[in-house]
């Protein structure tokens, strides 16, 4: 091979270039994931919500989840004295809290000043989830007809990823048990099958947390934003497309419906009298963290070709360059001998 100065500058400049612009190339956003046509999720209407936190051990039982308590004072001999089960957030033991946002006298519902409105926290279910997407052995799935994210303890390793990926904060690890494990909703996927679906939704009085397929549930947001606050109508309780129903007054909500854009949207989806921000949600943009991470991650496996082409330029240019100076380069060396005495037999 030769190659003089400026040829091998070219060559070198091309290369480099080459190397940056597959990666460049590569690193644009993959197309986000859709939502599937058949998806289920859950509308929690704030406004809606009494508070009486009847889902919180609904989802407890229908999950086989222990109570958490709080304690208040210890004894001499290690007994203790507790609050039962009221846990200020999720956990490894608590998939599902109501939270309260309260100002000033506090007695105004779901008004800002001297006002209280209450919240949900619980797994999104993200249209394109990014526990899903950094979970390194599929142990995060989404379900490709009812979009749930599930988890599979078998497949687990523990390495916590989706903990840190997740921007809802919702993953949990049980540190506090003898072979830990994720814990996130599932939807209640696990009482399908007998007829069930969302504890928290089939508990609920007033039909704060209603359970359904998603393009239904958004229709019922739909009709609610198109009532006037203060209209008295019926509203489905439980399941969306079950019997049972709930009569009350339309709240009046802010513009804004919670998981409709954020990070690609959500299967879980809120509505509310006070801004988004008072109830502790994350602000978030409207792509999807993992579209961007993955499609970077492959851009620099795919961007590491060009490169190593780029050192087998230079290893040739430094070879010749040697050669040319009499000095003879080292040869590739040889495989190294079996230790083993003993062969294949
Ligand atoms: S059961 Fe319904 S009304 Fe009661 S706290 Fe839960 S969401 Fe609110
Ligand atoms: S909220 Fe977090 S845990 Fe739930 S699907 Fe989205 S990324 Fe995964
Ligand atoms: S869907 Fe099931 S697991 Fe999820 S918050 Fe509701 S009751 Fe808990």
């Amino acid at each position: 091979m030769s190659i003089d100065r400026r040829g091998f500058l070219k060559l070198a400049g091309t290369t480099a270039t080459a190397a940056v612009a597959g990666t460049a190339v590569t690193a644009e956003a993959r197309p986000p994931k859709v939502m599937p046509e058949e998806a289920v999720g859950l509308l929690f209407d704030g406004t809606l919500c009494v508070g009486c936190r009847a889902c919180m051990p609904a989802c407890k039982q229908a999950n086989d989840m222990p109570p958490e308590l709080t304690p208040l004072k210890v004894g001499p001999t290690g007994e203790t004295n507790a609050v039962w089960d009221a846990p200020l957030d999720i956990s490894g033991h608590t998939l599902n809290v109501i939270r309260a946002y309260r100002s000033g006298e506090g007695t105004k519902k779901d008004q800002v000043e001297d006002g209280f409105a209450f919240s949900k926290k619980s797994c999104l279910h993200c249209v394109d989830p990014s526990c899903v997407s950094a979970c390194p052995v599929s142990a995060m799935t989404k379900d490709p007809r009812t979009g749930i994210v599930g988890y599979s303890v078998e497949a687990c390793i523990g390495c916590r990823y989706c903990v840190a990926a997740c921007p809802f904060g919702v993953p949990r690890f049980t540190f506090d048990t003898p072979t830990p494990k994720i814990s996130k909703c599932q939807l209640c996927k696990h009482r399908f099958a007998d007829g069930h679906y969302a504890a928290c939704a089939e508990v609920c009085p007033t039909g704060a947390t209603l359970f359904g397929k998603v393009k239904d549930l958004k229709a019922e947001i739909a009709r609610r934003r198109s009532l006037a606050p203060g209209t008295s109508t019926t509203f489905p309780r439980g399941r969306i497309d079950g019997p049972d129903s709930y009569v009350g007054t339309v709240g009046k909500y802010v513009e804004r419906t919670y998981g409709e854009k954020e990070i690609g949207g959500t299967q879980v989806m809120h509505l509310s009298g006070v801004p988004f921000e008072l109830l502790d949600k994350p602000e978030l943009p409207s792509v999807s963290p993992a579209s961007t991470s993955e499609s970077i991650q492959h851009g620099i496996y795919y961007g590491l070709l060009a490169p190593m082409g780029f050192l087998g330029v230079l290893v040739a240019a430094a070879r010749r360059t040697m050669l040319e100076r009499g000095v003879e380069p080292p040869e590739t060396p040889p495989p190294p001998k079996s230790s083993s005495s003993g062969g294949t037999p």
